[in-house]
């Protein structure tokens, strides 16, 4: 049985999950509204990824008997900016996610909850790929800006560009090329 304090923290990084799909959510639109139809179907993904990762916590919480008290999640930004800004706040909120998956880990160390060690390792290794996916996007775009457009024109370039496949079926490893693969595709190579 996990204790209560371990039981709070889950519950509280269930909201967090829920919260980063919200904003990935948010993201999308943002997106779609823009007819960056790549960059919308990226964030739509994620949505679905951080729904998932609150629903693992959910699993495990209701595998060790836990009380799952669900939260309102808080309504994401509406402010968005360019497309370096949007992936500069997705980096910022990856980081914000890890370090409470970090003091949740520590946490169910203190109060021995070792099978809650084990689930959260899970994320920890998660957060690494996140926070890298993130960066890895930030500089493809820097550096495609840079090499092809200049600043700002590769946003143009963008537009009513999807990716050539279905994005939910790349691997992991493949993602942090969505924005490379986008200008790519717009500029027919
Ligand atoms: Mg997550």
């Amino acid at each position: 049985m996990l204790s209560k304090k371990i039981q709070a923290a889950l519950t509280d990084q269930i909201n967090t999950e829920f919260y980063a799909a919200y904003l990935y959510l948010a993201m999308a639109a943002h997106f779609e509204e823009q007819n960056y139809e790549g960059f919308a179907q990226w964030f739509r993904m994620q949505a679905k990824e951080e729904e998932g990762h609150a629903m693992k916590l959910f699993d495990f919480m209701i595998a060790r008997g836990g009380h799952v008290d669900l939260k309102a999640p808080a309504a994401p930004t509406q402010t968005f900016g360019t497309v370096v800004d949007v992936f500069t706040k997705v980096l910022a909120q990856e980081q914000g996610v890890t370090a409470p998956i970090d003091a949740l880990y520590e946490l169910a160390f203190k109060e021995k909850a070792y099978a809650a060690t084990v689930e959260l390792q899970w994320f920890l290794m998660e957060q690494v790929e996140e926070e890298k996916s993130a960066r890895e996007i930030l500089a493809d775009h820097g550096l495609e800006q840079r090499r092809f457009a200049g600043p700002g024109l590769a946003d143009h370039i963008h537009v009513r560009q999807p990716i050539g496949f279905p994005y939910a079926e790349q691997p992991v490893r493949m993602r942090r090329s969505a924005s490379t693969m986008l200008l790519r595709a717009a500029a027919g190579f």
